[in-house]
């Protein structure tokens, strides 16, 4: 449509779009919100609400007052919204009211606490990319947590963002050309909105600015970010599109990190999601379920961050070991903290709220009555170990602001302002006044009422008030004829007139003006409260980080008491021994004595543990578990296991079961090798790597040879300590070719039933696979299994089986017998990642070979 015949709205609307860009514009109409065009059509389709046109323009509205959760349903698809309200009021207006944007929304941004998990941090990061680097800018704007990471490599930045898992992403539009494949591996991992930005936005001085501008006039070198491109950018940029695109207040982010990426284990992107350590929809249980036991919104996001960035630093690993074991040598004193941290609120989300201004006047009321909880855990006798003692100590005297806020608001106020009395008695005098005035306006009707029934012997006469017309004296028609001619008419109802007197318009006036001016004051003493409260803002995000910390070494002192986990020993020395170590996922999920323990050590002839033996004999369970023990000691937690002596390591590996990627154009053997060429090129000296199964995505002697090379590759090139399970029993040569090579098995027991697993690994290697046994115990019918003992038996006499991979000739090719593909299809599959059907499926083209051989 030419702007020409445009209606003065649409040319409104037009505006308000030309500002929004890519957001949805939510445009002001009396009580809806109306969206025009594409966003008509996209709001329509996202909400399944009713597209409507007027004069061929496509329009979907909603009304205002259930807004909200059309608006969090667009929030949580991805969407960016502008909100576009009447600036004048319609009723006093003449001609068309103005209309602007007043707010932007957009899923890193979010505030309001339905649509924030108490667990989860909301991140919205932002990546700059210079000559120096990249750097991660990373706020969460309801916790006020803004921090600054720098890093070298792409693939550090991808584990990280891995890790936070971001609502939004700010990037350049030059990064967005660069990097398309990085950004699009990182949309494979999970949903984010991707916010592109143009290139002024990245630009130095206007990032230093806005950082400088953000700290009150703190210099870059003050900030620590002096000489630092990188991290100038990605902070700036964040500040700079949150304050002057989204009209965000910040002004409760009040410090900046730097996040040095070296001080943490990295976990890379595969390892969070093989060793189920996030709870996601697809597991019973992750690591962070089973340790989680705080009682604090706080304590539960800090528990997350700690395990998903363990600790290298022996020393602060060591503090934390010692905070933990304090605690568990104090039951009494776990009760007493226990009583108060469940008195304890949300205090980074009431803060961002109160001084954001989207606070409810309860919200003022549960920051008093966390903070007089705080006092009660402040009251607690002295802590000896440094980390507790040093969180207490910042556990300040907070009885100066529970002062401000008792005197200010009273017990119960309502949930909005205006809806009832908030503030105390004694407060604000003239309020009191205004307020005394609304409550003797009720007494002083109900007298006026009495007087006139008397005076005009009406007996039914009533004296009512609605919004729409004020202050009336209702009258049934029966009985108008009584009404002084000195009342005026208001209204006719069906039975009854409505009239207006002089005398109670004039109380109507001073009531409706009382009422105006309580609104006034309450609203001035509202945001009174708020910069009150402002002003300790860094006291109470100070409180709220060394409560959070309490509250995780508490919880960590509960679990390890409750599932007798055990104090790691931390040593200089290169060294990583296991005593009777348990997986702590899968013990919760067996009968907790039906789990049997494991020994790891690793030495110098040891650094690569080949782990042979049966399908479903528990290699898996062994290897990640070492793994899953080592996260949780640099965590800080005690661990299940009679014993871990350990250095820290810098980082852990994992390639682990076949995925695919087939929408991605990538086979599962692809993305094995993907994850395997990753650990080859970064692992160090100081790494954990656990591969479960390399080359099962090819064939037998394709796979043997990649296995056999990758073993050999990290013993002369990687000296990170491996554990490395097959079902390649070929593999097990390896420990006569190389000293840090030693084969491990885990046992089984054959008996004439069958086999019985012990789960218990031992030096040696497993003297055959048992695949067969394994396929009988998951319900094979017995002809087929007879049938493949039989080929079985016959390929082991027909092949001398040469050494696969002697150094110096290549491997033998597979007898060419269609029966070894068949035998090799069954000692292949894998019966746990199989559904019922999926079995039932390749019996049947099992059968089908049968009768062809
Ligand atoms: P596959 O070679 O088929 O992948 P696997 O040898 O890796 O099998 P796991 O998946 O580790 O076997 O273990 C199979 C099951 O055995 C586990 O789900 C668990 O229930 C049980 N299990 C494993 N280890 C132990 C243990 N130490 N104690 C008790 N049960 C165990």
């Amino acid at each position: 449509m030419s702007t020409k015949t445009l209606t003065p709205m649409m040319e409104q609307w037009h505006a308000c779009k030309a500002t929004a860009q890519d957001a949805l514009v939510f445009f002001r109409l009396g009580d809806f919100y109306e969206a025009f065009y594409e966003d008509a059509q996209s709001m329509a389709s996202e909400l399944g609400l009713t597209l409507t046109s007027r004069q061929n323009i496509p329009m979907c509205g909603v009304p205002v007052q259930v807004a909200d959760q059309y608006l969090d349903k667009l929030l949580a698809k991805g969407y960016k919204i502008a909100i576009a309200e009447q600036l004048d009021n319609p009723a006093e207006t003449k001609g068309i009211v103005r209309r602007e944007i007043v707010r932007f929304l957009s899923p890193g941004s979010v505030i309001q606490s339905r649509l924030l998990s108490d667990q989860s941090n909301n991140f919205f990061v932002s990546i700059a990319k210079t000559s120096q680097g990249l750097a991660l800018g990373i706020i969460d704007i309801s916790t006020a947590e803004f921090r600054v990471l720098e890093t070298a490599h792409l693939r550090e930045l991808l584990s990280e963002i891995c890790r936070l898992r971001p609502a939004e992403i700010l990037i350049s539009e030059r990064f967005a050309k660069e990097e398309a494949p990085f950004l699009q591996e990182l949309s494979q991992e999970f949903s984010f909105l991707l916010n592109e930005q143009e290139e002024r936005s990245f630009s130095l001085p206007l990032c230093s600015s806005a950082l400088e501008e953000h700290f009150s006039g703190s210099s870059l070198k003050k900030l620590g970010l002096d000489g630092s491109y990188a991290e100038t950018i990605a902070a700036g940029s964040l500040l700079h599109y949150l304050k002057d695109t989204l009209y965000m207040d910040l002004s409760h982010i009040q410090t900046i990190e730097k996040d040095p990426f070296t001080a943490f284990m990295t976990i890379d992107k595969t390892c969070l999601k093989n060793l189920n350590i996030l709870p996601t929809k697809d597991v019973q249980f992750s690591l962070v379920d089973i340790l989680d036991d705080t009682l604090t919104p706080m304590g539960a996001r800090m528990l997350r961050h700690w395990i998903k960035r363990p600790l290298i630093d022996p020393l602060q690993i060591q503090e934390r070991f010692g905070a933990v074991d304090e605690w568990r040598q104090k039951p009494e004193g776990l009760q007493e903290a226990e009583s108060s941290l469940k008195e304890i609120r949300d205090l980074e989300r009431l803060l961002m709220r109160i001084t954001s201004g989207s606070s409810s006047p309860k919200d003022f009321i549960a920051l008093k009555r966390s903070l007089v909880a705080v006092q009660k855990l402040r009251s607690m006798k002295p802590f000896q170990t440094k980390l507790l003692s040093h969180c207490f100590l910042k556990l300040e005297d907070t009885s100066e602001i529970v002062q401000i806020l008792e005197e200010t608001f009273v017990d119960d106020p309502p949930f909005r302002l205006h809806d009832g009395p908030c503030f105390r008695e004694g407060h604000s005098a003239s309020l009191d006044e205004l307020y005394a005035i609304s409550f003797r306006s009720k007494e002083w009707i109900a007298k006026y009422q009495e007087s006139l029934r008397e005076e005009l012997q009406i007996k039914t006469l009533k004296v009512g008030f609605t919004k729409a017309f004020g202050y009336y004296i209702d009258v049934s028609k029966s009985q108008a004829a009584k009404v002084p001619p000195s009342f005026h008419r208001r209204q006719t109802l069906t039975n009854s007139e409505r009239f207006l007197s002089e005398e109670l318009k004039e109380f109507e006036y001073k009531i409706l003006s009382a009422e105006d001016r309580i609104k006034a004051i309450e609203k001035s003493l509202f945001l009174e409260a708020k910069k009150t409260i402002g002003a300790y803002a860094r006291l109470i995000l100070s409180l709220a980080k060394a409560i959070a910390t309490i509250d995780v070494l508490r919880s960590f002192a509960k679990t390890a008491l409750s599932h007798d986990y055990k104090r790691p020993t931390l040593t200089r020395e290169d060294a990583l021994e296991i005593r009777s170590g348990r997986h702590p996922i899968i013990e919760r999920s067996l009968d907790f004595s039906a789990f049997i323990p494991n020994d790891t050590t690793f030495s110098k002839d040891a650094r690569l543990h080949l782990i042979t033996g049966p399908n479903m004999a528990g290699k898996s369970t062994y290897i990640r578990q070492c793994a899953l023990l080592l996260i949780m000691a640099q965590a800080g937690s005690f661990v299940p296991a009679e014993r871990l002596f350990f250095r820290p390591i810098d980082q852990v590996f994992s390639r682990i079961g076949a995925s695919d990627n087939i929408a991605h154009g990538e086979s599962t053997f692809m993305v094995e090798m993907k994850e395997t060429a990753e650990i080859l090129r970064y692992a160090t000296a100081d790494s954990l790597v656990i591969l479960d199964e390399i080359g099962r995505g090819t064939s037998t002697y394709d796979g043997i040879s990649i296995a056999w090379s990758v073993a050999e590759f990290l013993l002369k090139n990687v000296p990170a300590k491996t554990l490395f399970a097959t079902h390649y029993h070929e593999l097990t040569q390896l420990e006569k070719e190389f000293p840090g090579a030693k084969n491990f098995q885990v046992s089984v027991q054959e008996d004439a039933y069958g086999i019985v697993f012990l789960h218990k690994i031992t030096e040696g290697k497993a003297p055959k696979s048992y695949a067969i046994h394994v396929a009988k115990l998951a319900g094979m019918p017995q002809t087929c299994l007879e049938r493949a003992s039989e080929i079985l038996l016959s390929l082991e006499d027909s092949e001398k089986k040469p050494n696969p991979l002697p150094k110096t000739s290549k491997p033998s090719p597979p007898p060419p017998t269609k029966n070894l593909a068949w035998i090799e299809e069954i000692a292949t599959m894998n019966l746990n990642a199989m559904t019922p059907i999926e079995v039932q499926q390749k019996l049947h083209h099992l059968q089908k070979t049968l009768r062809l051989l």
